[in-house]
C-alpha cells in the first residue's frame, strides 16, 4: 500500500507549501481534551492533551504532562467536551442524490450534467466535513466518470473543503446488468457503471479507471436477490470467476484494493472466491460465508442507514432484508468478522440524513459504542491502508480530529452532533 500513502504525502503537500516555509516554523495547537477516545484504547482518557505541528500531532498525554511541552501553542479548549478521531465512512456515493427507486436514480443521470452533479458532490462533501467526517472512501461515481477525481482534486488543493477522499471513478458490471436499462434498443443510455466483458476488458478496465485515478475498484458482483424456502438471501451472480479474479488480480498487481458490492449469498461467495478485500452491504451474510470472511480478513461494510432508507419505498424483498441482515450483523459480531462502518451515503439524500447514523443502528443491532466507534475510525483506516495516516489520535498522524458535547459512550447518538471539526490541523467548523 505504499502507493496509497505516497500519493496522500503528495497530494497534502500544496498546503504544506503554504502554512510551513522554510523560514516560519509550523504552527503549534494545543488542544485539552476534557474525555478522550483515541480510536484504539478500551477505554475513554480524562484531561487529556493533544499538541499539533502544522498538519500532524506531536504528542498525546495528560494535560499537565504535554501543556508544559507546548511552549507558546495555541490553546484550543475543547475541556468540556469528548474528543475523537475524525470519522470515517468507507461506502459512499458523492456524485449521486439518493437511490430509493429507479424514479430517483435515472433523472440524474438522464437530466443532469455531471459538471450539475459535481457541484453537488462538493457540496456534499462539506456538509460530510462539517458532520465529522474527515476522510471517505466514495465507491464509484453511478454514471458521472472520473468526477469523484475531480472533486478529490479539489478537495487536496484546498479550493473547496471536504473530507480525504478515496475514489473508485466508474465501477464496473457486465453488459446489461446494471441501470439505466430500457427496452427500447434505439436509445443507448447512460450507463451507472463501466461496463466490463471478458478476462482482458476486466484488465483494460482496471487499468483505465486507475489511469484516471482510481484509489481502489468496485465491482457489482450480484443482482436480482430472493428469499428461498430454507430461508437463505440469494442473488443472480453478474461476472464469471474468470472475470472476477482478472479484476482482484490486476487492482491488486497495480497497488490497489477491490471493494465488491454483494447483497446475496451467491454474490459473496463468488467476491470471496475473487479475494476482494471487502463485502458491501453483504446482507445474505452467511454462517458458513463468515467463516471465510475472517479466515481471509475481509472486511463486511454493512451500510444499515440506506437499507432503512430504501426498504419502504422500494417494497418487496427489501423489506424483509433489514431483519435478516440484523441478525447476521449479530452472529458476525459474536464471531469476530470485522465490520467496518459505510453508510450508502448518496443512496440516500446527504441533504437529509446525517451519516453518523450508521453509529446509531451498530449499537441498536449489538456493537458496544466503542467498538462501533472503531469501526468508523481505526477499523476503517486499516481498511484504507492508512493506519499510520489517520483513524486515531496518536503521535505521527494527520490532526484529523472532532469533538461533541456529551459522552457518546453513553449516547452514541452524540456522534449526530458534532460541534468541532479539524482536519489535518486546520479547523473546519466549530460551534
Ligand atoms: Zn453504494
Amino acid at each position: 500500500m505504499h502507493r496509497l500513502r505516497f500519493a496522500v504525502a503528495i497530494l497534502v503537500s500544496p498546503t504544506c507549501l503554504v502554512s510551513q516555509t522554510p523560514s516560519a516554523p509550523a504552527p503549534r495547537i494545543l488542544i485539552k481534551a476534557g474525555r478522550l477516545i483515541d480510536g484504539r484504547a478500551d477505554q475513554a482518557q480524562a484531561n487529556m492533551g493533544i499538541l499539533i505541528e502544522g498538519q500532524r500531532i506531536r504528542a498525546v498525554g495528560p494535560l499537565a504532562q504535554i501543556q508544559a511541552q507546548a511552549g507558546g501553542a495555541r490553546v484550543l479548549d475543547l475541556s468540556q467536551m469528548t474528543v475523537l478521531p475524525g470519522l470515517i465512512d468507507t461506502h459512499t456515493h458523492l456524485l449521486l442524490q439518493g437511490d430509493s427507486t429507479s424514479d430517483a436514480y435515472d433523472p440524474q443521470l438522464l437530466y443532469q450534467s455531471i459538471p450539475y452533479r459535481a457541484i453537488l458532490a462538493a457540496r456534499n462533501a462539506r456538509l460530510s466535513l462539517e458532520h465529522g467526517f474527515t476522510a471517505l472512501r466514495d465507491v464509484e461515481t453511478e454514471g458521472a466518470m472520473y468526477a469523484d477525481v475531480d472533486v478529490k482534486r479539489a478537495v487536496n488543493r484546498g479550493e473547496v473543503p471536504g473530507p480525504r477522499i478515496f475514489a473508485s471513478t466508474r465501477a464496473m458490471a457486465p453488459t446489461g446488468m446494471y441501470p439505466i436499462l430500457s427496452p427500447n434498443w434505439e436509445l443507448e443510455l447512460p450507463h451507472g457503471v463501466q461496463p466490463v466483458d471478458g478476462v482482458d476488458g476486466a484488465r483494460l478496465a482496471v487499468r483505465q479507471q486507475v489511469s484516471h485515478g482510481a484509489d481502489w475498484i468496485k465491482y457489482y458482483a450480484d443482482r436480482r436477490y430472493y428469499f428461498t424456502a430454507d430461508s437463505t438471501l440469494r442473488s443472480w451472480v453478474n461476472f464469471t470467476d474468470d472475470e472476477a479474479k482478472a479484476i482482484v488480480d490486476e487492482t491488486h498487481r497495480l497497488g490497489r484494493r477491490v471493494a465488491a458490492h454483494a447483497i446475496g449469498a451467491d454474490g459473496i461467495a463468488a467476491a470471496l472466491r475473487a479475494g476482494v478485500n471487502s463485502i458491501e452491504h453483504g446482507d445474505g451474510m452467511t454462517d458458513s460465508l463468515m467463516t471465510v470472511m475472517i479466515r481471509q480478513n475481509v472486511a463486511w461494510v454493512p451500510t444499515v442507514t440506506v437499507i432503512h432508507y430504501v426498504g419502504g419505498p422500494r417494497g418487496g424483498i427489501w423489506k424483509p432484508m433489514i431483519a435478516y441482515q440484523r441478525a447476521a450483523f449479530q452472529r458476525a459480531l459474536k464471531r469476530g468478522v470485522r465490520i467496518v462502518l459505510g453508510t450508502d451515503a448518496g443512496g440516500f439524500p446527504w441533504t437529509e440524513i446525517n451519516q453518523a447514523k450508521e453509529f446509531e443502528y451498530y449499537v441498536q443491532y449489538g456493537m458496544s459504542p466503542m467498538q462501533a466507534i472503531k469501526s468508523g475510525t481505526s477499523l476503517a483506516a486499516e481498511l484504507l491502508g492508512q493506519q499510520d495516516n489517520f483513524g486515531s489520535i496518536a503521535p505521527g498522524l494527520f490532526a484529523d480530529i472532532v469533538a461533541v458535547a456529551g459522552d457518546p459512550l453513553q449516547d452514541i447518538t452524540e456522534l449526530q452532533r458534532v460541534k468541532f471539526v479539524m482536519k489535518g490541523g486546520t479547523v473546519y467548523f466549530s460551534q
